[in-house]
C-alpha cells in the first residue's frame, strides 16, 4: 500500500529513528546540564526489532527512514543495521544525522551498507569553542576528517547543521556561509529549541531573520531547489557558489504543515510530533509477539494522532525526554 497520510491529508513517508540514548559528546543545546538518565540496555530496541517496525513501515508506504541518536555511531554494528534496513524492498533512502566525531572511520562501511547521506552536527569551526559546545575536549579535527571521508567515499549530500546561538557561535555564521560560496559545503543554519536548560534557550535564541540580514553582507541569496531530501528547510545559494544554504526555522515559523514523519525513540516509543510527549509504546507489544498486522495497526495509529502543529510559539517546552533519546 502506498499513499500514506494523517488526519491533515499531510502525506508520511518518512521514519526517523533514534538507534541509542547514548552520546559522546554533551551539546549545551542538545543535553540539560543536570545531565540525563540513561536507559538500561534492556530497554532499548535491538536491529531485528528495529528491522521488524521498518518492514511493518514501508508496507504502509514509509519509504525513507534516517538513523539518529544520541550519538548513533557509538551503537556498535550500525553498520550491520543499515544493511538490514537497505534490503527491505520499499525502502529507497537511508540517511544519518551523526555529531562526525567516529565518522572518518565508518563512514566506507555505512556507504557499501546501503547509506545514502549524511547531515554532521558543526556548530564552529573553532576548536576552543568547540569543547566549550560540547562540554569536553573532543577533537573538532576529526569531525573535519569525516566530513572529508565521508564525501571521498560517495556519501551524498553531506550537510552540516549548525544550531545558531547568540554570544556563542552566532559570530560564525558569515563564516559558514563563506564556506558555501568556495566549497562544496552545504550548511543548515537552525533555530535552537527549547530542549536543555530553559535560560540558555531563552537568551541564546537567533531568529532566522536576524541570520539572514547578517549574511546579506556576503552577497544577496537566491532561492534554489532542495537537491534530495525532503526535509523542513529553505534553500538558497549565493550567486555561483559551490554551496547551499538551508535555513530551519522550527520557533519562528513553523512548518509543521509540511510534517512527514513520525519518529521511533531507542526504546520503542512512536512519536508522531518531535514536539509534543505523545506517545504510542510499540516495545512492549513487540516483546508479546505481536503479528505485523498489528504493529501495522498501531503504526497508523500514531500517524492518526499526529498533531496540527506544535506550540513552541505559545510557550510549550518539551520536559518529558532530552533530545537525545527522541533522536533530533
Ligand atoms: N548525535 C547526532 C548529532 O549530533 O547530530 C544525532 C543526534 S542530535 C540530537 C540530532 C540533531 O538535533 C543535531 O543536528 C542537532 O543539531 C539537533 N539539535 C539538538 N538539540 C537541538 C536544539 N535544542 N535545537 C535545535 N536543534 C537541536
Amino acid at each position: 500500500m502506498t499513499g500514506l497520510s494523517d488526519s491533515f491529508q499531510r502525506p508520511i513517508d518518512y521514519l526517523r529513528i533514534s538507534v541509542t540514548d547514548r552520546c559522546n559528546l554533551r551539546c549545551i543545546y542538545c543535553m540539560p546540564s543536570s545531565g540525563v538518565c540513561l536507559m538500561p540496555h534492556e530497554d532499548v530496541l535491538s536491529y531485528e526489532e528495529i528491522y521488524r517496525i521498518v518492514q511493518a513501515a514501508a508496507e504502509l508506504g514509509i519509504n525513507k527512514v534516517r538513523i539518529t541518536g544520541g550519538e548513533p555511531l557509538v551503537r556498535s554494528g550500525l553498520p550491520k543495521l543499515i544493511q538490514m534496513l537497505a534490503e527491505i524492498d520499499a525502502i529507497d533512502d537511508i540517511s544519518l544525522t551523526t555529531n562526525g566525531t567516529l565518522l572518518s572511520g565508518y563512514a566506507a562501511e555505512l556507504k557499501s551498507a546501503g547509506l545514502r547521506r549524511v547531515n554532521v552536527s558543526l556548530d564552529t569551526l573553532k576548536q576552543d569553542k568547540f569543547n566549550l559546545i560540547t562540554y569536553g575536549d573532543s577533537n573538532l579535527s576529526g569531525v573535519l576528517e569525516g566530513i572529508e571521508v565521508a564525501k571521498s567515499v560517495g556519501l551524498n549530500p553531506v550537510k552540516l547543521n549548525m544550531v545558531v546561538m547568540s554570544g556563542i557561535n552566532d559570530d560564525e555564521i558569515l563564516d559558514f556561509a563563506t564556506k558555501t560560496i568556495n566549497e562544496e559545503w552545504h550548511v543548515r543554519f537552525i533555530e535552537l529549541m527549547p530542549f536543555a536548560d530553559e535560560e540558555t534557550t531563552a537568551s541564546r535564541f537567533v531568529p532566522v531573520s536576524n541570520m539572514r540580514n547578517r549574511l546579506e553582507l556576503l552577497g544577496k541569496l537566491e532561492t534554489c531547489l532542495p537537491g534530495i531530501g525532503n526535509g523542513p528547510a529553505k534553500h538558497f545559494r549565493f550567486p555561483h557558489a559551490r554551496g547551499t544554504i538551508g535555513f530551519i526555522t522550527p520557533v519562528s515559523e513553523h512548518f509543521c504543515f509540511r510534517c512527514n514523519r513520525l519518529r521511533l525513540t531507542s526504546d520503542g516509543k512512536l512519536r508522531p510530533c518531535l514536539l509534543a510527549e505523545d506517545e504510542i509504546d510499540l516495545k512492549q507489544p513487540l516483546r508479546s509477539g505481536i503479528s505485523s498486522a498489528g504493529l501495522k495497526q498501531l503504526i497508523g495509529e500514531a500517524i492518526a494522532r499526529k498533531p496540527l502543529r506544535h506550540h513552541l510559539a505559545e510557550g510549550y517546552t518539551p520536559k518529558h525526554r532530552p533530545m537525545t533519546q527522541v533522536g533530533g
